[in-house]
């Protein structure tokens, strides 16, 4: 059944009536049930592009905090690619000072009300918690992320949220291609040591995927506009509409305009497709273009937005991860009927998010699992009409250790659809590679670095998040990004 945030409020209430935070014993924490997430009702989210997540109440983060066993060896934070010091910040919350949690999470991580949100914490943090142990359960765990984002929005929502300091001024200036969060991280960390900044972003707004990807409804760019902000507080430049390979080359940053370092974080913007037949009928959206037209273009908000939006009643979305379940979510809300993920493998295998893959299901998306796609058929005008699929059954493990899907003679079908939406991931953008002289890429077309400092094969460019790494996760992409900053600002006292 769903909950409302008023009865989920009042459940907190009760707990906090029972236990004090002061005098409650280790073993009465480990009995506080896990607060559930208040959630717009599916039947009402649907209709519209809110956040589906409403976030904690004050009680109900308050009571989470409680949870937390303070362990000594503090295993959590082996799990968090930041090194967050999590028992420190989460302490604070139990006593009801956000101000200083908030404090706390930002000496490591720079946007934590974006990581609160999207961070996969039950594969992180989340994953070493001692009472997910206790209770056997990675489900049951401290839910860190809810507690994140919670103390980041209050602190925020009550002005606590403090620019970071800059030392005096250099006379170094660095160059920053993109503006994702590995951009973000590394921007930020290099401005604090006093040398100038400029971020050149190839579309017109600023934040790479959390602003062009990933949805309203799971992060509200208001956040990401916000974290941006701050940066310019800080005295960073940010140039939009300016891609680097064409308006000016790698090259010409650091000869003609004199840029000490260049920092590269590109990410991995080049969509994959399944090279089947039928993937230029009109109705084929790889995942990237569907979701910047409703993201970045606003596609949504037909009465505000130029962008126009594609009719959909059948909707087939090929791929399991996030940026599937995205995808699929984006065209229920964009008034689709029917909407069905087509993935080869099984439930078990889905890379997505549980969560997503939940909310997914309660939004009435269709799961057609151990399904592959041999072709997308056309009608005479060549517009999508279906799909034909093979049903397949999971063989033995492959290189990445899930079970192969294994095609079932005589089971290809076509089942109708007007929309396909690709979603099988991403790959490196070639333009940088080719046109930077002695920029070493490996076949995958990422950037190869040395894994300590970021440093390519170029001296003074440095590189890392999804460009390095391939379609990887925020957090990492930030954490590789801190460590860039740090080599950066090394070769520049140096230089
Ligand atoms: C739909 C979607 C959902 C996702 N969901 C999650 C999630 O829930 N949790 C999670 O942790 N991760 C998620 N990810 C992955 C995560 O967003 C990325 O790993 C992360 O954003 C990578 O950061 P980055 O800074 O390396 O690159 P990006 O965020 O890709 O930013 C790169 C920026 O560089 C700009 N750029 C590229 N080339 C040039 C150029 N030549 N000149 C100037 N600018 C350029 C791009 O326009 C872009 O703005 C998702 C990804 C997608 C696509
Ligand atoms: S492992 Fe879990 S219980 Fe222990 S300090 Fe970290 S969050 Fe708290």
């Amino acid at each position: 059944m769903h909950k409302s945030l008023e009865q989920l409020d009042n459940e907190a209430k009760i707990i906090l009536e029972k236990f004090d935070n002061n005098s409650i014993k280790m073993k009465e924490r480990t009995t506080i049930p896990l607060q559930e997430m208040p959630t717009q009702d599916p039947s009402v989210r649907i209709t519209n592009m809110e956040e589906v997540a409403l976030g904690y109440t004050e009680n109900q983060v308050k009571v989470e905090a409680m949870r937390c066993l303070q362990c000594k060896n503090k295993p959590c934070i082996e799990g968090c690619p930041v090194g967050i010091d999590i028992p420190a910040f989460i302490a604070s919350a139990a006593k009801g000072d956000f101000a200083k949690a908030n404090e706390k999470i930002k000496e490591s991580s720079l946007l934590p009300s974006i990581c609160g949100r999207v961070c996969p914490q039950e594969n992180q943090c989340q994953n070493y918690c001692t009472v997910g142990k206790i209770k056997k359960d990675v489900n049951q765990s401290v839910a860190i992320g809810r507690i994140e984002r919670f103390v980041a929005d209050y602190s925020r929502e009550h002005n606590q949220d403090v620019t970071p300091s800059v030392k005096s001024q250099t006379k170094k200036k660095v160059a920053i291609v993109g503006t994702g969060p590995a951009s973000v991280s590394a921007a930020a960390d290099v401005r604090r040591e006093g040398h100038s900044v400029v971020m050149f972003e190839a579309l017109h707004k600023a934040g790479g995927v959390l602003v062009y990807g990933i949805p309203e409804f799971r992060l509200p760019k208001k956040l990401v506009e916000k974290e941006l902000d701050s940066l310019v507080d800080m005295g960073i430049e940010i140039n939009k509409n300016f891609l680097v390979g064409k308006t000016r080359t790698l090259d010409d940053l650091l000869k003609k305009d004199e840029f000490d370092a260049v920092f590269v974080g590109a990410g991995a913007g080049l969509p994959k497709f399944l090279n089947i037949p039928g993937e230029n009928l009109i109705g084929v959206f790889s995942a990237n273009e569907y979701l910047t037209r409703s993201n970045l273009m606003k596609a949504y908000d037909q009465k505000n937005s130029f962008t126009p939006l594609f009719n959909s009643e059948k909707v087939a979305v090929f791929g399991g991860g996030n940026v599937a379940m995205d995808s699929a979510r984006t065209a229920k809300r964009l008034g689709a009927k029917e909407v069905s993920i087509i993935y080869r493998r099984s439930e078990e295998e889905l890379p997505a998010r549980r969560e997503e893959v939940e909310h997914a299901k309660e939004e009435g998306i269709n799961f057609m699992l151990l399904h592959q796609p041999h072709e997308i058929v056309g009608d005479e005008k060549g517009f999508v009409k279906g799909v034909k699929v093979v049903t397949c059954e999971l063989g033995e493990p492959d290189d990445s250790g899930r079970r192969r899907p294994v095609e079932i003679e005589g089971t290809e079908q076509v089942i109708d659809f007007d929309t396909v939406v690709v979603s099988i991931g991403n790959a490196s953008n070639p333009l940088l590679k080719q046109t930077t002289k002695g920029l070493d890429v490996n076949k995958r077309g990422n950037i190869i670095v040395n894994e300590d400092t970021c440093e390519t094969s170029i001296k003074g460019v440095f590189a890392c998040g999804d460009i390095v790494l391939g379609a990887a996760t925020v957090i990492l992409a930030m954490g590789q990004g801190r460590n860039a900053a740090k080599a950066i600002n090394s070769y520049l006292s140096e230089k």
